[in-house]
């Protein structure tokens, strides 16, 4: 678990409400049990659960977003996931999260993106660059004097999502915000929410206008058996894809020619039953076909795991080594949304230093 740990990682699939402490959460749920707004019999069954059914996970989100419906809640989960991202050694991270609205206080969707930047700023224990182009290679590479303790620095970038119980208009809403919000780290949109609801097509012209504007778009793609809806995601080439766990052989060969890269996410598939065990898990097929892969942990609150974990899970079930471990991780670096300037800057690193590179040690 050692090397895992303390290796430069790389996280491009992580749900920001998710990815709650499992303290938090407690916290919060019992201040609201307490204020008589929820009955814990009703929810402790959701909350405990180890193994969740797919409609479980999607209750326990919604039981999520419940709690979390306020700016300072909002401000205060994204502190902590990337506190918690970074002590494990993230130093890229790429979070994602559906912009919401709740005009009972006051919550709009694009005061919601506010609150999450807030967190962002917010964050003192350890350097966070969320601000493309706030840096220059120069300054990052510039050796502060080698005493005194480091600091961890992790580089983040925002994906708002659309959640496929949401309208055309709500989705496009959110793409409009994602470009308002460029400057401030927004790279990219995202199509998540519960599989088995909706139509994907309901999206398209805000995923047209969002791809148009030259934001970075990934797609939930394949996590129920769908053939049409499938297909017609690999024929729109998303820049990448999530899941990818009930492809047909048809499906596998377009994905492969396409080398569109894919999100793997081991523990929620296995976790979430999408897939029966992890020795049939599409990760060993596509590994070996080489095709671009990165691991990442989709819920790290809800699935009870860390990337570090996914790590660790990935190379025993699969007999990888250390090398190829490090190799998988740097390789995700390709993948990153992230502005070219960072690629090429994380690129130039020999990757097993980037960890002490990206760190900066303060006097
Ligand atoms: P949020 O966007 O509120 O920060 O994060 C939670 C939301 O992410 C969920 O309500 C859901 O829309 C989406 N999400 C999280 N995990 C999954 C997943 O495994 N599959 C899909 N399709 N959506 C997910």
């Amino acid at each position: 678990m050692e090397w895992c740990l303390s290796m430069p990682k790389v996280e491009l699939h992580a749900h920001l409400n998710g990815s709650i402490r499992d303290s938090t959460l407690l916290e919060l749920t019992e201040g609201l049990v307490g204020k008589g707004v929820i009955d814990i019999s009703e929810v402790e069954h959701i909350i405990k659960k180890y193994n969740r059914s797919v409609a479980e996970v999607f209750k326990l989100f919604d039981l999520i977003h419940i709690l979390t419906t306020d700016h300072e809640t909002v401000t205060r989960i994204t502190r902590e996931v990337i506190e918690d991202f970074a002590s494990e050694n993230v130093v890229y991270l790429e979070l994602r999260t559906t912009p919401k609205r709740n005009d009972s206080v006051g919550m709009s969707k694009r005061s919601y993106v506010e609150a999450v930047l807030k967190g962002l700023r917010s964050i003192t224990s350890v350097d966070v660059d969320f601000i493309p182009h706030c840096e220059d290679s120069k300054s990052l590479f510039s050796s502060v004097p080698a005493i005194g303790h480091v600091r961890k620095r992790i580089y983040v970038r925002l994906l708002l999502s659309i959640d496929r119980r949401e309208t055309a208009e709500a989705a496009m809403e959110t793409v409009k915000l994602a470009l308002e919000m460029r400057p401030f780290g927004v790279v990219g949109i995202d199509l998540s929410g519960n599989p088995s609801i909706g139509d994907w097509a309901t999206y398209l012209p805000a995923l047209k206008f969002a791809r148009e504007q030259r934001l970075y778009v990934t797609l939930h793609c394949g996590e129920v058996p769908n053939s049409v809806e499938i297909k017609n995601m690999l024929d729109f080439r998303p820049q990448r894809i999530g899941h990818a766990c009930h492809l047909e052989d048809e499906h596998w060969r377009q994905l492969k020619s396409s080398k569109i890269p894919v999100e793997i996410c081991l523990t929620s598939n296995i976790r979430t039953l999408t897939i029966r065990s992890i020795e049939v898990h599409h990760f060993g097929d596509l590994y070996k076909a080489k095709h671009p892969l990165v691991l990442c942990t989709d819920d790290s609150g809800v699935f009870s795991t860390s990337l570090t974990e996914e790590y660790k899970f990935a190379a025993d079930s699969f007999g990888l080594g250390r090398r190829e471990m490090f190799e998988l991780s740097r390789n995700a670096i390709e993948y990153t949304f992230a502005d070219s300037k960072l690629a090429i800057l994380f690129r130039s690193v020999p990757y097993p230093r980037l960890k002490s590179v990206v760190e900066k040690k303060k006097e």
